[in-house]
Formats: C-alpha cells, structure tokens, sequence
C-alpha cells in the first residue's frame, strides 16, 4: 500500500460514520439475547450495523459456540478449541424467536472441523425446534465450508428444508492466502453448487467484502463464476477492519461503486442484490 492510500484509509469516509443503537426494540432484543445467553455475529463480528438491525428487532444468531477453528484474518470472531455444542441452545432460540416476534430468522455459526458434521447437525435441530415454536417462521442459514463433510452436512440438513442456503465466498481467490488462509475458493463454489443441485428450488446467496485490495476484474469473475454454479443471491459490502488485529482496509469503496456493483450483479442474473458499504450477508435479509 503506498503511503498515500494508508493516509486515505486511516480517515473513515463520511458516508462509513453510523449511530449507535437505542430506543425500547433495541433495548429489547439486547436484553432478550442476553438473558438467553445467546451469542450473535453482530456482536462477535462488531457488526457496524447493529444499532440499526436490533432497533428494528432483528438479529443474526452465532450458534455452536463464539470459538472458531479457523483464523480468518478479516473476521474477529476468537479462534480455538471450542465447546462441545450446547444442547440447550434450540430451545433457547426458538424462545428468542418467539420473544422477538420473528418472521424471518437468519443463523450463521462459526466453523466446527472439530466436529464429524461440521455442526450441521445442530443447525437442523435449531431450526426444527424453533420451527415448532414459531409457525410460519423462515430461515436462512449462513453455513461455513463444510470442509471435510460437505455431502453428509447437506444430507443432515435435508430434514430441515425449506431455508434460503448461504455460504460466503468473501473475496476473490486470489486473497485467500491473506484473508482466508484455512479456506479453498473452490471448495466454497462446491458447497454452493452441491447445495443448488440438491435442492433447485432452494435459494442460494453468497456475500463478498470489498476494499481488501481485489480488483474490479478479479471481482467480476467471481460473480461470474456464482452466477454459473446458479447462485441466486448476492450481497457486497465494505470491509472495516473488526478488531486491532485483523487486516487493514486496502480501499474505500464509495457508495456510487456500489451502486455499480448493483446493476452488473443485477445484469449477470442474480434475483435479489444488496450492495452498499454497509451490506453484511444477513443485512436486510428477510426483504
Ligand atoms: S447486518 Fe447482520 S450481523 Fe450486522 S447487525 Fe445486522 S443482523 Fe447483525
């Protein structure tokens, strides 16, 4: 990085500067996460979006624990050895659910290797637990790569049909020694595909950040390549560095960029787009 673009990205573009969260809904869904001792990426990711997201009574819940196996560099969710997972946890999010009043429910975890199923397991018990203590909810799942078990995870989740599939590819290949040193871009298009072929009707979605230094190329080809293994969604958003130890930002994307970004992603083929720096996999999400 020269040192002009390092001064550049030292001062947070005027259009990055949000409020934090308040009011009674805000309130409510803090006091709820918490006295259920659920974990969220909001937090855990030190979500920009928060104050909006839970004034408005929505939430990502971070099931199997808030201890990772990987180390991305862009994340600053805690690495290590983690828990065994928590067979109370389905019950305590279907009781968020139905305190939240939710419609729409979007779930991530972080990645279980340590674990024969990946977790996904816990993902279709959470779901169907919560599914009977909700009628009508729906679902999204934001999924890690499944690394060594990708058929059996999609076997396992089969019974928990139907919920828009996600799994984010997060930049272009040609980062993932920086940004993603534990994941293989193609095993992630894999998970995708596998997921589309099993399921047609199913949705799936994938999200990238933007500004780690990727190329407006290199990111074209990777929307090409989600759009030819029949990704159906897409979110793009501006990558903030979450904690002091995480990789620095290459780039202020602006939001007329993004914009752009919109309209190619939208020419490619894919049915729903959200592309704005504040953009997050689960932002907006139920619309
Ligand atoms: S964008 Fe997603 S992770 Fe961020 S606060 Fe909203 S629901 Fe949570």
């Amino acid at each position: 990085m020269t040192e002009q673009n390092k001064q550049n990205v030292r001062r947070l573009p005027e259009w990055l500067k949000r409020r934090l969260g308040a009011g009674q809904t805000f309130t409510h869904t803090h006091h709820t996460l918490d006295t259920l001792g659920l974990e969220t990426i909001c937090t855990n990711a030190n979500c920009p979006n928060r104050g909006e997201c839970w004034s408005r009574g929505t939430a990502t819940v971070l099931i199997l624990g808030n201890i990772c196996t990987r180390n991305c560099k862009f994340c600053s969710v805690g690495h290590g050895k983690p828990l065994p997972p928590d067979p109370t946890e389905p019950d305590r999010v279907a009781t968020m659910s139905k305190e939240m009043k939710l419609k729409y429910l979007v779930i991530t975890s972080v990645d279980r290797d340590d674990l024969d199923d990946g977790g996904a397991g816990h993902f279709r018990d959470v779901i169907q637990t919560s599914r009977d203590a909700v009628e009508g909810l729906e679902f999204e799942l934001l999924v890690p790569d499944f690394r060594d078990c990708q058929d059996k995870a999609l076997e396992i989740l089969a019974d928990a049909l139907p919920f828009v599939f996600g799994h984010n590819v997060e930049t272009v290949p040609a980062l993932y020694k920086t940004a993603r040193p534990g994941g293989v871009y193609e095993r992630s298009l894999a998970l995708l595909e596998k997921a589309k072929q099993k399921w047609p009707d199913i949705q799936t979605k994938s999200s990238l950040m933007l500004g780690l230094g990727e190329t407006d190329e290199q990111l074209l080809d990777v929307l090409k390549d989600l759009r030819a293994i029949g990704c159906d969604r897409l979110a793009l958003g501006q990558y903030l560095k979450p904690s002091k130890e995480s990789l620095d930002v290459v780039e202020y994307i602006t939001p007329e960029k993004f914009d752009w970004w919109d309209k190619q992603a939208r020419a490619l083929g894919f049915t729903w787009v959200q592309s704005s720096p504040f953009t997050r996999s689960s932002y907006h999400a139920e619309e």
